[in-house]
């Protein structure tokens, strides 16, 4: 999906905007979705493809949603801290959602770090 930074701009809110397209990171705690423990799925703020399911959520304490398993995402090395973090992009609008480390409980041992501005979420029974 190719959309112009200009349509981008326009489709989304400022802070969607900031982040999906930008990179950016919301305040820990200020996003509507870290404690969110309703059944359902996750969408892409961007495109709305679905990218992470309730029943891999945990609460990791860091004030931003976390999965142990993502969906229809891809991966891109980040280099702008010391240390290497792993992006994580929508594989269908390239939006950037946010980070994934090695540190999450099983199944995965990982722990995708989102942004709640990222994500749609759709409650199902
Ligand atoms: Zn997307």
């Amino acid at each position: 999906m190719d959309r112009s930074e200009a349509e981008w701009r326009e489709r989304l809110t400022k802070e969607q905007y900031k982040i999906l397209r930008k990179k950016g990171t919301e305040k820990a705690f200020s996003g509507v979705y870290h404690d969110n423990k309703k059944k359902g799925i996750y969408r892409c703020a961007g495109c709305g493809q679905e990218v992470f399911h309730s029943e891999d959520k945990f609460d990791s304490g860091t004030g931003w949603p976390s999965f142990t398993r993502a969906y229809n995402i891809e991966h891109e090395k980040d280099y702008k801290l010391l240390y290497k973090r792993i992006e994580v992009h929508c594989s269908k609008c390239g939006g950037h959602l946010g980070h994934v480390f090695d540190d999450g409980p099983e199944p995965t041992h990982k722990r995708y770090c989102i942004n709640s501005v990222a994500l749609n979420f759709e409650e199902m029974d």
